[in-house]
């Protein structure tokens, strides 16, 4: 049965429509042999929702708050929060303190005892978890482009970015992946190299070995979707699916061995599958028709989802809480503000954000973590900091 599949699938992929790019990998993978290796911590999801802005360790978070440049802690027993800077006699106030990161977006990671970032796009940096020790790890290749991105996993590196170019009068976006030794100053490996005429997004998951990404681009009536997986251990890259999906959106999805769970809209529906890996075969476990202008988000053991809405509404912002079955369990009426954005789903619920808006007298921004409760009690702010973006 195993060995079948291996002549079966290539076909499946052919069959539900080839959109763009050639293959870069002519041999398909044995969706048979999958198996997570659990023995060690997987990048987790709160670090790729947040895309790595946020992280926790021990009951204390890391984050980077939207748009500044300074590196916070928050323990989530004392409250005590700050900016994370272990040096003595520190002003906090600028460069040379360790908690400043030297610019925009610089990404952070909690990875075994130290938090990692990067400056310049394309050092990446580290200290201890108390602020101290800060140090340079590796130089990556830039991440000058569009949506940089970079994670840690298994003590490697995987870093993205899309560039835009032209050739011949024509605007393109190409994108490149390269995985990197953690240890180590070489050259970095290029994974994928592709090339793609709308900007595309970019999604990771990691399981064991194995390295997830998906790769949306193009708008309604014309949108290709593409999820690979690369084979750390044997250094090979597989696309797993490869189609036109014209009407549906990803949101977000999770991957098990011989499956995958997505969570898809279209303008006003959201519905949850299941996409067989071996098949092809799409099951939907629900619809849900009142989703125009939400997001939407699965916790981390899969049984819950967030709606939130990210329009800017001037009476009032408004989530709900919907279950496996896509029955609503819970809903939250909030005041009126900025959209808010996930960052993690922690044991008791869903951890969103939002900031205030820059206005123009002013050097600091509010910004405040929410927590929305799986069991559908009240939403509550349990964090609020006041930052400065301007130092
Ligand atoms: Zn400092």
């Amino acid at each position: 049965m195993r060995r079948k599949w291996r002549y079966v699938l290539p076909l499946l992929l052919v069959m539900t429509g080839c959109v763009s790019g050639a293959d870069t990998q002519p041999e398909t993978i044995d969706i048979g042999q999958i198996q997570f290796d659990t023995s060690e911590k997987d990048a987790g999801l709160e670090t790729m929702l947040s895309n790595i802005s946020y992280d926790e360790k021990d009951g204390v978070v890391y984050l980077i708050p939207a748009s500044t440049s300074w590196i916070y802690y928050w323990d989530k027993e004392s409250g005590v929060s700050g900016k994370l800077c272990g040096r003595p006699e520190c002003e906090h106030e600028g460069v040379g303190c360790n908690a400043h990161t030297n610019g925009m977006n610089a990404g952070l990671q909690v990875y075994g005892e130290h938090v990692y970032f990067m400056i310049d796009n394309g050092v990446l940096m580290r200290m201890k978890l108390d602020g101290t020790e800060r140090e340079i790890v590796r130089p990556v290749k830039k991440l000058i482009g569009t949506n940089g991105y970079w994670i840690i996993h298994r003590d490697k590196v995987y870093t993205t970015v899309m560039e835009q170019q032209v050739e011949e009068g024509e605007r393109y976006n190409e994108l490149y992946i390269y995985q990197y030794d953690l240890e180590g100053n070489e050259e970095g490996k290029l994974l994928l190299q592709e090339r793609y005429e709308k900007l595309p997004t970019l999604t990771w998951r990691y399981k064991g070995d194995y390295a997830y990404f998906m790769v949306q681009s193009g708008g309604v009536g014309e949108r290709s979707r593409q999820l690979y997986i690369y084979d750390i251990e044997n250094d090979s890259l597989h696309k797993l699916i490869d189609v036109q999906k014209d009407k549906w959106l990803v949101m977000e999805y999770r991957v098990h061995e011989k499956e995958i769970l997505l969570l898809e809209k279209s303008q006003a529906t959201l519905r949850l599958i299941r996409y067989d890996l071996q098949s092809g075969e799409e099951t939907e476990e629900f619809t849900y028709p009142n989703a125009y202008r939400y997001s939407a988000y699965l916790s981390a053991d899969e049984e819950k989802i967030i709606l939130y809405d990210f329009l800017w509404d001037p009476e009032a912002r408004w989530a709900y809480l919907l279950n496996r079955e896509g029955e609503v369990e819970g809903e939250w009426t909030l005041p009126p503000g900025d959209p808010m954005w996930i960052y993690d789903s922690t044991e008791e619920g869903f951890i969103l954000y939002d900031s205030d808006r820059w206005e123009d007298d002013s050097d600091t921004i509010g910004y405040r973590l929410w927590q929305f409760p799986y069991d559908g009690g009240e939403a509550e702010i349990v964090l609020s900091l006041e930052v400065n973006f301007r130092s």
